[in-house]
């Protein structure tokens, strides 16, 4: 087995960077680098960091964590240098050279850790989240997986479902051992029960995709009303190109934003209007077809046309009814409009609308207690679960409700990595970064 290493600090200069090192090599090259015969666990070891030829290339606080009290269950160490690029090359250059030693490939050390069930597969795909969270939200989430909030359920339900399976095979296998029929019904019972549990698991109603996607916010209406410039205002910078020539925006345009600690995805769209144009109608029909795939739809109207809303947003806004219509340049004319009253150029009005995007939000996603299913491959994996529980309860034979029943353990095993398949194991921490 290889000594792998990685900066575990982001590239570029800083005050201090992290080298970290894992594998059987580890006191060896303590040994090299920083002269230290013995060091000692979880010790914060002030050390000079030399080149085999005995030059000395920095010094540094050295952290040595003997396995399997480790973050990989290996013997592991953090070399916590001076953050320059020149030392943390040199150091790097220096580890490369050494027997048995090679740079960390992206994810490894977290690969390392589940393969030495440090953690689960949920649990390190709950850390991959977590360094990449942006908002509240997904921290929060992140780190609950990461907690294995995810892992307790599957382990749980798992449990439960090879517990049956043994029961079964027992029946199947000594039936003079007189096991008592009840046994049967028995697991019948937990079938059903894990199987109503799955299907409210399953029925997230989009919340995980949302956390991890954003939640999507269209804003619509006709040329000029004002849309780029309320996008603007939103997004509290120049996104959107505000011009009184209508037809100016005729891609969409999108800016990540947070509301209430949850990714949100607001896009600006072209203006909806018949127009023979070729490349601003391509626009419009993105704009349609985004309209019927939002989360909510902010329809932008010109209060001086009040209560009109021209035909063309009003045909688009019946492709999704999660939509509310705010009337813009409200500084433009003395009608009161029954509704949300903004004024774009300088912000009126824009603290209401904001309340009813965060409500919206919130109303959405949830309290926060939710468990989240923020991938594809656990959906796929408890939908094979739910499909093979179900075939188990119709099963002409014991021996094929028991083959469904193992189909349906496994499903849930591949989610946290119980049962080991490579290939899954490569894609997962591929996305990783390197150094974790
Ligand atoms: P879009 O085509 O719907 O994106 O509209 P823009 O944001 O580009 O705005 C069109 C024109 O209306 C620009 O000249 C803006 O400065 C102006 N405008 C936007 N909002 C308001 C507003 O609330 N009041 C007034 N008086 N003018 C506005």
């Amino acid at each position: 087995m290889d000594t792998i290493f990685a900066p575990s600090t982001a590239a570029g200069q800083a005050g201090i960077a992290v080298i970290r090192l894992s594998g059987p090599a580890v006191r060896d090259v303590l040994k090299t680098v920083c002269h230290m015969d013995n060091p000692k666990p979880r010790y914060a070891a002030f050390s000079g960091i030399y080149a085999p030829d005995g030059d000395k290339i920095d010094e540094a606080v050295v952290l040595f964590f003997k396995g399997p009290n480790s973050f990989t269950g290996e013997d592991v160490a953090e070399i916590q240098c001076h953050g320059s690029r020149a030392v943390v090359k040199e150091i790097l250059s220096v580890l490369s050279s050494l027997p048995d030693c090679r740079m960390a490939e992206p994810g490894e050390f977290t690969k390392r850790a589940v393969y030495n069930q440090k953690m689960d597969l949920t649990a390190a795909e709950g850390l991959i989240d977590l360094i990449h969270a942006d908002t509240e939200a997904q921290r929060k989430w992140a780190v609950r997986q990461m907690d294995g909030a995810l892992q307790r359920v599957y382990d749980g339900w798992r449990g439960e479902l090879v517990q049956s399976l043994a029961l079964m095979e027992a029946y199947i296998d000594f039936p003079e051992e007189e096991i008592p029929d009840s046994c049967l019904e028995d697991i019948r019972n937990r079938t059903y029960n894990v199987i109503t549990q799955l299907e409210q698991h399953l029925d997230d109603k989009g919340r995980g995709k949302r956390l991890k996607e954003g939640f999507s916010i269209v804003l619509v209406g006709a040329p000029n009303v004002g849309k780029s410039s309320l996008m603007n205002q939103l997004a509290k910078r120049d996104v959107a190109i505000v011009s009184s020539i209508a037809g100016t925006t005729r891609d969409i345009v999108e800016v990540s934003l947070d509301v209430a600690g949850y990714p949100v995805i607001l896009a600006d769209t072209a203006g909806l209007r018949e127009t023979e144009e070729e490349i601003e109608s391509i626009g419009i029909s993105r704009a349609i077809k985004r309209i019927r795939e939002a989360d909510f739809v902010i329809a932008v109207a010109d209060a001086q046309d009040y209560p009109h809303v021209d035909e063309t947003t009003s045909r688009a806004l019946a492709e999704n009814p999660a939509h509310l219509i705010v009337w813009n340049k409200c500084d433009l004319t003395d009608q009161k409009p029954d509704g949300l009253c903004l004024c774009a150029q300088t912000g009126d009005g824009l603290d209401a609308l904001w309340d009813k995007i965060t409500t919206v939000v919130v109303d959405t996603m949830g309290t926060g207690s939710e468990l989240m299913l923020t991938r594809e491959r656990y959906k796929t994996a408890l939908r094979d679960c739910l499909a093979a529980l179900k075939r188990s309860l119709t099963a002409p034979a014991l021996e094929l409700q028991a083959e469904d029943l193992r189909l349906a353990a496994n499903a849930l095993g591949k989610i946290t990595g119980r049962v080991q398949v490579a290939e899954l194991f490569d894609i997962i921490f591929s996305t990783f970064c390197i150094g974790k």
